[in-house]
């Protein structure tokens, strides 16, 4: 059940004003491996570091 708690602050309904970024990264770390993904349902292949994670996020968003 998903109806709780309305918190009416939480989220603007449908089309807000705030411009949402499309791509919203960050890293999920599993053992010792880490992946980043993205918003957008963007994922990078598991890497063994997390520096290269970002580095693929970095790539994604194009930063
Ligand atoms: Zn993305």
């Amino acid at each position: 059940m998903e109806s709780e708690r309305t918190d009416p602050a939480a989220e603007p309904p449908g089309t807000g004003t705030a411009p949402t970024p499309a791509h919203t990264t960050r890293i999920a770390e599993k053992g010792s491996f880490s992946t980043a993904h993205c918003s957008c349902g963007w994922y990078a292949p598991a890497r063994r570091s997390r520096d290269k994670s970002r580095r693929d996020a970095a790539q994604h968003t194009g930063q």
